[in-house]
């Protein structure tokens, strides 16, 4: 079997390029590659850890995150991508960290925040 890698139709061996696409045509080693990474993709799923109180904590929180090595995105509610998560009234941002990351995150979050000057100086 050949595939095509663009529309993911199967082809018979003797043919080299996708009818609809005009793809060159991989071989089934570099298609279950492809799957793979493909599947690798989907489960880099990044969860929102953390609400940002301004742009200032989220700075803060993201660098704490990048020093150890996590992969951090920082969403301002202002942006207009936030599908299908849920928007708190309160806050600046959300901080999105992958699933598999999330827990060590927290942990990160929470030795940051208690670092950091309270907001409560009364
Ligand atoms: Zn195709």
């Amino acid at each position: 079997m050949k595939y095509c890698a663009q529309c993911s139709t199967e082809y018979r061996d003797d043919i080299g390029i996708c009818s609809d696409c005009g793809a060159v045509l991989v071989g089934q080693e570099e298609w279950d590659r492809i799957l793979r990474a493909r599947e690798q993709e989907t489960a880099e799923e990044f969860l929102p850890v953390k609400t940002a109180e301004d742009q200032f904590a989220a700075e803060v929180f993201s660098d704490a995150l990048e020093k150890e090595g996590i992969p951090v995105i920082v969403r301002s509610f202002a942006e207009t991508s936030f599908d299908g998560i849920f928007i708190p009234q309160k806050g600046w941002g959300m901080i999105l960290v992958p699933k598999e990351f999330c827990d060590r995150a927290r942990q990160i979050i929470l030795s940051v925040e208690t670092s950091l000057p309270s907001q409560s100086d009364q």
